[in-house]
């Protein structure tokens, strides 16, 4: 078939999109499913059919019913000084955004946080979950099952880590019981992968060992205690992916010279806005703006790109010390990768690699990255507002 007739069953219904992919490689399937919608809605589509990344590859592991690529433009913000266990250094963080200045209010947290000697950060927690939601007769059989799951940690700790050679099983905990319902939620650590694949083969072996055991049955592999990509209160109190936490002390002088106010009425906004308004409003997350900065490297990074509704969990806190500003912020829920998912993108790995990050061993030190980010662009922004000047920044840098 030549391209023209395959768009041709296309248009008048007898292919299916991703049935392109039987007839010709990723590479010309992707122009064939472009010029279908070229020709289907009379438009010119020059922008998204124009890109270097490997399709083949790509259509391989990472999309499906390809037509092109998203560009977004990419900045940086730095240098950055981060003292961390895992990131001793300065580094320059790529951040992709259309949200004009994000970028610029980002670096001048930065050139704040180097001027102060640098960010503290340390992870504290690294973990991925899976818990899948298990059905037995009633709540007499759920408790024999969530003892079961007890009882057979060993074993089952076998069983997962038979599928991969960097996860493991930590423990299973909590295992919540709901009436008929059992949701164990398997805790593994994923090495510098983010882990959800990983962690969810190994959580279908652990369930096939279950149903030859006993006569409950999982009803759905994910239960919703993971929890996978939505807020909750599970993930804030027990971790999930890296928790992380950033701190520094701004001597009153920086303060004054780079952020144009004081300690004092910083310390007024946060409690004002990032504590008291986020508690008045039932707010999950305490803070004025993490998803900006963890949207923008996930971007830039090849990040699973809805864990950002997890990223941007978190409490910022400010203490006024004798002048100078205490300032720090708390990520318990950050699923970062430097290996696997879209990290292997060549302009994701570009990102990692000017982050000094790409590959094996070196996601903890991301992690570190991302949460001084993060203080960086809370810093910036807070300290905006302490100053009055938030509304004149994004007339003059959004709005040209
Ligand atoms: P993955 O790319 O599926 O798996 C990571 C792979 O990297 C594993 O095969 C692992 O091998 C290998 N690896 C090599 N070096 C490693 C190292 N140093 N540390 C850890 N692993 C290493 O990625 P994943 O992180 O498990 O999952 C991420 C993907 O899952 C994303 O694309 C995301 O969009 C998707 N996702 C899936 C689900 C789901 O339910 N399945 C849910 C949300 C997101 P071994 O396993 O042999 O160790």
């Amino acid at each position: 078939m030549t391209n023209q007739e395959i768009i041709d069953k296309l248009l008048n219904g007898e292919m299916k999109l991703y049935q392109v992919d039987k007839e010709v490689d990723a590479k010309t399937a992707t122009d064939i499913r472009r010029e279908f919608l070229e020709q289907k809605y009379d438009l010119k589509l020059l922008n998204i059919s124009n890109y270097t990344l490997d399709m083949e590859r790509a259509s391989a592991r990472n999309i499906e019913n390809s037509i092109g690529v998203l560009q977004l433009p990419m900045g940086i913000a730095g240098p950055l000084k981060i003292n961390g266990e895992y990131c001793q250094r300065e580094v320059f963080v790529p951040l992709a955004t259309s949200e004009g200045a994000l970028v610029a209010s980002i670096n001048r947290g930065a050139s704040t946080i180097t001027a102060s000697g640098g960010v503290n950060a340390r992870v504290v927690s690294d973990c991925m979950t899976r818990a899948p939601a298990i059905k037995c007769e009633n709540v007499g059989d759920a408790i024999k099952i969530k003892q079961w799951f007890v009882d057979n940690f060993d074993e089952l700790k076998a069983i997962a880590e038979s599928t991969t050679s960097h996860g493991k099983l930590i423990k299973i905990d909590p295992i919540l019981i709901v009436g008929s319902y059992v949701y164990p939620r398997f805790v593994f650590s994923t090495g510098d992968s983010m882990g959800m694949n990983m962690v969810t083969i190994a959580s279908e072996k652990i369930l096939d060992k279950l149903a030859e055991e006993t006569t409950a049955t999982h009803i759905a592999l994910s239960g919703n205690v993971c929890v996978d990509k939505k807020p909750a209160a599970i993930n804030i109190v027990e971790g999930r992916g890296k928790s992380v936490v950033a701190d520094i002390l701004i001597p009153e002088e920086i303060v004054e010279k780079k952020l144009k106010t004081t300690a004092d009425a910083i310390v007024e906004v946060n409690t004002a806005k990032n504590l008291i308004g986020s508690a008045a409003s039932g707010a999950m997350a305490f803070n004025a703006h993490y998803a900006n900065m963890v949207a923008a490297i996930f971007l830039a990074t090849g990040q699973d790109a809805a864990h950002v509704v997890e990223g941007s969990l978190g409490i910022t806190t400010a203490e006024n010390r004798n002048g100078d500003l205490y300032f720090s912020v708390n990520l318990p829920d950050l699923p970062v990768a430097t290996v696997g998912g879209g990290t292997s993108l060549e302009v994701a790995h570009e990102g990692l690699e000017i982050l000094g990050v790409a590959g094996s061993g070196k996601a903890r030190e991301f992690a570190e990255i991302v949460a001084s980010t993060v203080l960086a662009g809370e810093l910036s922004l807070v300290g905006a507002l302490a100053a009055g000047h938030l509304a004149r920044a994004h007339q003059e840098l959004g709005r040209g």
